[in-house]
């Protein structure tokens, strides 16, 4: 069939995105979904800063590539065989397929699906190959979903299943930024009642971790939540999320402020150091975010041995999607946790080169693209 969809033709491009146009909105053919696989109309995906990580050459994906690994949307087809799925239901699509059945699968979120990443590396569907392609050129899949298009085929495990009350874009930003900020609390640190939780770098992910950690306290009977960022704009926006302090990085170390669980969403050096300086004796730094692969950071061995700290890395914040979504869908139907406020701006496919430009210089939360 054919849809549209933004290709991302080449890595690297100069900014202003939204002059150099390195994704092209355009027609594309999109293969039928195979055995264990369906075809979704997209109707919501949200920018994530590891979808720039490719575009400005951070992280190095083969391309032409239809890029977008935050996406939801409605299923229209089922490849042959059986399913558990049925068509009109609305599914998150996540960006680290679980096979169920390796080494890394078997680590209960911990560490990546072995297969997962190989056909995410390769650019390929788990079930091996790829169903795009433009005038008979193959297109590269971005992490198993490539929603910024009208229509996605992916594999039945890159998806989870969610009921119609939850919206599209809410159901969007489950599957990235939701995901790995909580789950880097949930699954990685799982702070203790009274424990100071601290968040540097507040994009969707860091202040998805700051609502998530807000909710924890909630349940706990309250505790500090210290939001971090170099943008004042985010301050304010986290002190209205449930942040109980909010600093600039400068601030932060001039004051000596410290936390027992701190979360590093920002994916450079600088917030990774920041991050490690900040988690106090006996404390857990949990490093969720994606700095270029040559990137080295400047930590002190000695604190960490004196002061008995962990420092624990969680992709995707260690979580296994299927598991962890509907935690995060009877949080929000309970009201403790307000997803819908990650999203801060609703935008066409067309406009996505300009919200490129927005995401690098950090304006807002979540873009999301919406198709109608
Ligand atoms: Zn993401
Ligand atoms: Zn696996």
């Amino acid at each position: 069939m054919k849809i549209r969809g933004a290709v991302l033709e080449r890595i690297g491009a100069p900014a202003p995105y939204a002059e150099s146009t390195p994704l092209v909105v355009g027609e594309l053919d999109l293969g039928e979904p195979g055995p264990g696989e369906l075809l979704v109309r997209i109707e919501a995906a949200g920018l994530c800063h590891s979808d720039l990580s490719v575009v400005d050459g951070n992280r190095v994906r083969p391309v032409p590539m239809l890029l977008g690994h935050e996406a939801a949307g409605r299923i229209e087809a089922l490849g042959p065989g059986d399913s558990d799925l049925r068509i009109g239901q609305r599914v998150v699509m996540t960006f680290l397929p679980r096979c169920g059945d390796c080494e890394g699968c078997a680590t209960d979120g911990r560490t990546p699906c072995v297969p997962g990443s190989v056909a995410n590396n390769a650019g390929e569907l788990l079930g091996g190959g790829r169903r795009l392609s433009r005038d008979g050129e193959v297109i590269q899949h971005h992490l198993g979903v490539s929603g910024f298009a009208t229509h996605a085929v992916v594999d039945r495990r890159s998806v989870v299943p969610v009921d119609d009350d939850v919206p599209p874009e809410i159901a969007a930003v489950l599957g990235c930024a939701v995901l790995t900020g909580g789950g880097a609390l949930l699954n990685s640190a799982e702070p203790g009642p009274g424990d100071r939780i601290m968040v540097v770098g507040l994009g969707g992910v860091g202040m998805a971790a700051v609502l998530v950690a807000a909710s924890l306290h909630a349940d706990h009977g309250g505790g500090e939540v210290i939001a971090v960022d170099t943008l004042p704009e985010k301050l304010a926006l986290a002190s209205d999320l449930g942040a109980t302090q909010v600093y600039t990085p400068a601030e932060l170390a001039e004051q000596g402020i410290v936390a027992d669980v701190v979360v590093e969403a920002a994916g450079n050096v600088r917030a990774f150091e920041t991050a490690v300086a900040a988690t106090a004796a006996g404390g857990t730094t949990v490093t969720v975010g994606l700095p270029s692969p040559e990137a080295r950071a400047s930590i002190s061995p000695l604190a960490l041995v004196a002061g008995g700290r962990s420092v624990v890395g969680s992709y995707l914040g260690s979580a296994v999607p299927a598991r962890d979504i509907p935690e995060y869908v009877r949080m929000w139907r309970s009201g403790k946790l307000p997803i819908e406020r990650l999203v801060s701006s609703r935008l066409r496919l067309e406009d996505i080169n300009h919200a490129m430009d927005e995401l690098a210089a950090g304006h807002g939360l979540r873009q999301v693209i919406v198709f109608d």
